[in-house]
């Protein structure tokens, strides 16, 4: 079962739900928050990158004397 994202129109919070796409086709999960069902479908699941961009400050070579 994937997961998805939703975001509320409403009040602005996202949240997860864990659904269907066919229930997701057919309702919309209400907000959490405010209860809200104008919900918006975004993306995730699968590549919801963490670890891209580049923060390139590894210290690596230089050590190894003692
Ligand atoms: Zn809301």
């Amino acid at each position: 079962m994937p997961l998805y994202e939703f975001s509320c129109r409403k009040c602005g919070h996202s949240f997860e739900e864990l659904t269907t796409l066919a229930e997701v086709e057919k309702k919309k999960p209400a907000c959490p928050a405010c209860g809200s069902r104008a919900t918006e479908r975004g993306l995730s699941g699968f590549a919801t990158g963490s670890g891209s961009g580049g923060s390139g400050s590894a210290p690596c070579g230089g050590g190894g004397f003692t």
